[in-house]
């Protein structure tokens, strides 16, 4: 191919600035932007288009002329004029019949940008940009007429040249995969939206009473709304450990919600002891992302003491969340109290013991979550039971078993939906009156 003909074939055609004619050539030559490339391919065309003019007039007037509308070439444009030729007629009402001659703007939409960006703390980040449809098939069909083959798409160079002008103006790092902020770019609307991702947060929490549920629990006359029944909270308990673990957070980031992530959840009568339940806090659109997680930890630990306490805040991915609800099978370690219709005997507990360690149980879905979860068959592994006596009727239980178990299940039976279970192993009906979570381990 010869490369100048070709772009004096395609500027013949088609009226192109010079971002939209050197992208026609993106893939050849290194180190120069498009506009580099289509400005030089003109230079070049208006040379050669002077030199012709020596011999064939008409024919080198006519390729000056085509460079200078069409072209938007001030060379060709001041070549016609020294050559004392009729110049081109004025060429303002003509436009890059492919980008409308958007690639101006890129200067104008990246002061935009860094208006919109005030005020946000960022480390990375990644420029998308929206084209309107008919620009896009507009350039579909262009690129099936003229055929060159080393094109670079608008999209493509827009997203390049505003993600290199961004990251020089706010000297921040681009980050396909996880960039705490996507700037959204329209040059055809002249716009730029931002779309801020999530800050996640992990840690571990030990929750020390038996009155607080894990979540926000909504309010079920009103869904949240807030009626008589809830005193306007929308809520069925007034705190949480999701409130109460990511409230200092959510207004030291300005970030719009908190949501808290856990590997599993206990009972909202359980406690969760021993070193804790890894969680991660997910705030969404987040303003400030430099903030001090050890100053949080301590402000968590004062607000909700004795009820809910954090450790070891970290700065995490959304990878990790994913891992955790995979993790909701880990391995638990339980401790609970039972207590009994009838006294067990010593012999009873050892029963207990022997039956219950290093087996596989069967659990049909728990009658009171029955509403809310799919009535299935689950098999899950014990790994140990330890059982003690300290009153007549009671004894405390210790099980490491793995997640997903239905602990008070295990010792009432359910009506016979956990199989095999304390109650009908001795024939003397337990119920679980105080269960506390000691461990969560993570692999
Ligand atoms: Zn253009
Ligand atoms: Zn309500």
């Amino acid at each position: 191919m010869d490369v100048l003909e070709k772009a004096y074939e395609i500027l013949s055609k088609y009226p192109l600035c010079d971002n939209c004619l050197g992208r026609q050539f993106a893939l050849l030559g290194y180190s120069m932007e498009n506009n580099v490339r289509g400005n030089a391919l003109k230079v070049s065309l208006t040379m050669q288009a002077n030199d012709l003019s020596q011999e064939k007039k008409v024919e080198g007037t006519k390729r000056l002329k085509i460079l200078a509308s069409k072209g938007f070439s001030r060379e060709a444009q001041e070549t016609l004029k020294h050559l004392k030729k009729r110049q081109a007629k004025d060429n303002d009402a003509l436009r890059c019949c492919l980008c409308d001659g958007k690639f101006e703007l890129v200067d104008s939409l990246t002061q935009n940008a860094l208006q919109v960006i005030k005020g946000y703390e960022f480390t990375t980040f990644l420029v998308g940009i929206e084209l309107p449809l008919q620009v896009e098939e507009r350039e579909d069909e262009f690129k099936a007429a003229v055929n060159v083959g080393y094109g670079e798409s608008m999209k493509h160079e827009f997203g390049r040249l505003l993600g290199k002008a961004v990251a020089k103006h706010t000297g921040k790092e681009v980050d396909y995969l996880k960039p705490d902020i996507v700037f959204v770019f329209n040059p055809f609307l002249e716009s730029v939206r931002l779309q801020v991702n999530p800050l996640f947060v992990a840690g571990r929490y030990r929750k020390l009473v038996r009155t607080i549920p894990q979540s926000k629990w909504f309010c079920s006359s009103c869904r949240g709304r807030g009626c008589e029944k809830c005193g306007g909270t929308g809520k069925l308990y007034p705190e949480s450990v999701e409130e109460l673990s990511s409230k200092p957070l959510l207004e030291v980031t300005l970030g719009e919600e908190a949501f808290l992530h856990a590997s599993g959840r206990e009972d909202i009568d359980a406690r969760m002891l021993g070193t804790g339940r890894p969680f991660v806090i997910e705030v969404s659109k987040p303003k400030k992302r430099f903030v001090n997680l050890k100053q949080i930890e301590a402000q968590v630990n004062a607000s909700a003491v004795g009820k809910v306490e954090v450790s070891g805040l970290r700065f995490t991915t959304r990878d990790v969340v994913r891992h955790l609800k995979n993790g909701e099978g880990a391995q638990k370690e339980y401790q609970l109290i039972a207590e009994f219709e009838n006294d067990p005997s010593e012999k009873d507990l050892r029963t207990i013991e022997e039956k219950l360690s290093g087996i596989c149980i069967k659990q049909q879905t728990p009658l009171r979550v029955l509403h809310r979860r799919a009535d299935l068959i689950r098999e899950k592994y014990i790994y140990q039971v330890k059982v003690k006596k300290v009153s007549l009727k009671r004894v405390l239980m210790e099980i490491r078993c793995q997640g997903g178990l239905y602990v008070k299940e295990l010792v009432s039976g359910d009506e016979g939906r956990t199989n095999p279970n304390v109650s009908d192993l001795l024939n003397n009906r337990a119920k679980t009156l105080k269960l506390d979570v000691l461990n969560v381990i993570m692999e």
